[in-house]
């Protein structure tokens, strides 16, 4: 039986690091679409594009290759996955995902990659738009504080000079404008199951999503 689990929640609540270990657990694809708006990001702010300027981002989707290989982004036949964890990527990212056209192209992207396949795909939109017909549906939460100081630690280990206070509001400010944007905000779905990571251990929210899915079989 195909499954296909969907990971929406805002930044810093923990989708990639759980969805990489069940993907694991489960022997299924594991696709990161932040990285693939990341990848996007880091592209037309190299081109001079703006997140308004459609028709430029358009031709430059239209040479664009996006894949993986394992945990790694490769943009163009190039290994980008370092420079889209960037503060300027995070800090630009979310008014190239605002623009329909971007999102209508990798939705279709995505939709395609999860074609016939199992798969666990974390994001925004995926239990509400990519994968409205998702197996299972989570939504991930955690207190603006604890995803704060998450996004803090993995910077610092990765040898980013960053602030906890530039962290947080970074934080805020993309939660308002994924929540807030016309195309696909960021929302639970109706049919999510709602988990609250706020105190829990990777172990344990791992176990309670797994329980979800297999009471959901
Ligand atoms: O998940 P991550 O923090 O890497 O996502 C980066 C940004 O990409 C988000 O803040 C959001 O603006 C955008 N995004 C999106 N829809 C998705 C995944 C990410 O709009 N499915």
């Amino acid at each position: 039986m195909t499954i296909q689990i969907a990971i929406d929640g805002p930044a810093g609540s923990g989708k990639s690091t759980i969805s990489k270990i069940i993907a694991k657990k489960l022997d299924i694809i594991y696709l990161d679409t932040g990285a693939m708006y990341r990848g996007i990001t880091y592209k037309a702010l190299a081109q001079h594009i703006e997140p308004d300027d459609t028709l430029s981002l358009k031709t430059m989707l239209d040479d664009t290759d996006i894949t993986f290989k394992g945990e790694l982004l490769i943009l163009d036949h190039v290994d980008r996955s370092e420079e889209i964890r960037t503060p300027k990527i995070a800090e630009n990212v979310s008014s190239y995902a605002a623009n329909k056209l971007v999102r209508e192209e990798l939705v279709k992207r995505q939709q395609h990659i999860s074609q016939n396949n199992s798969i666990i795909m974390d994001g925004r939109d995926i239990g509400t738009v990519v994968l409205p017909n998702a197996t299972h549906k989570i939504f991930l939460t955690a207190s603006v504080d604890e995803r704060a100081e998450r996004r803090y630690k993995e910077l610092i280990a990765k040898g980013h000079a960053v602030e906890m206070d530039s962290i947080r509001e970074d934080i805020k400010k993309r939660d308002y404008d994924d929540m807030n944007r016309q195309t696909s905000p960021l929302k639970k779905a109706e049919d999510a199951h709602e988990v609250d990571t706020t105190g829990l251990t990777i172990e344990e929210v791992v176990s309670e999503i797994i329980k979800i899915v297999q009471e959901g079989e």
